[in-house]
């Protein structure tokens, strides 16, 4: 079952997720309609406030388009930078609850993950690089509120500062 998207000017998407005490059939369910979701509007990552809820639960998937689907659920994940040499890098991204905007946002090259999957086991990832550090850090974001869109240039912020105000019109 696919699930409506929340999009930009919804005060979901700016609260702080409360993290999920046990992983119920309930909530796989609602981890499974997420990918599909996220699948159908051709994402690699969506986070629980974008389909209208707040709480501590992500999707990814990275595989390419002619790939099969490789689904991780991530429950209260945690990500922090490493430690030592870790450069930012600026790369662009776009947001399902942000349609037709996409900016470069730097962030920490480096980072160590940390979430309980859909089994209830304990994942903890070191070093991840690459696109993977890049999604997991822009999905914890929605976790805490926080929509890429805040981390941009104010030169991007000028160009795109008439389409946010049009998206978040007649919210509340
Ligand atoms: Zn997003």
């Amino acid at each position: 079952m696919t699930l409506p998207i929340t999009t930009y000017g919804s005060p979901i998407l700016r609260k702080k997720s409360e993290p999920v005490k046990e992983i119920t059939p309930d909530l796989v369910e609602l981890a499974q309609n997420m990918l599909e979701t996220m699948y159908k509007a051709n994402g690699v990552g969506l986070a629980a406030p974008q389909i209208g809820k707040n709480i501590r639960l992500v999707v990814i998937d990275l595989a390419k388009e002619e790939e099969e689907h490789d689904p991780i659920i991530l429950f209260n994940p945690e990500v922090e930078p490493e430690d030592g040499d870790n450069p930012l890098v600026s790369a662009e991204e776009g947001c399902l609850s942000v349609p037709d905007i996409w900016a470069n946002v730097s962030r920490p090259s480096h980072v160590h993950l940390t979430y309980t999957n859909e089994k209830g086991e304990k994942i903890d990832m070191r070093n991840i690089t690459g696109k993977f550090a890049r999604c997991a850090q822009h999905e914890l974001d929605h976790l805490n509120g926080v929509l890429f869109v805040d981390k941009i240039s104010a030169a991007d912020r000028a160009i795109n500062e008439s389409k946010l105000k049009k998206m978040a019109k007649g919210k509340k």
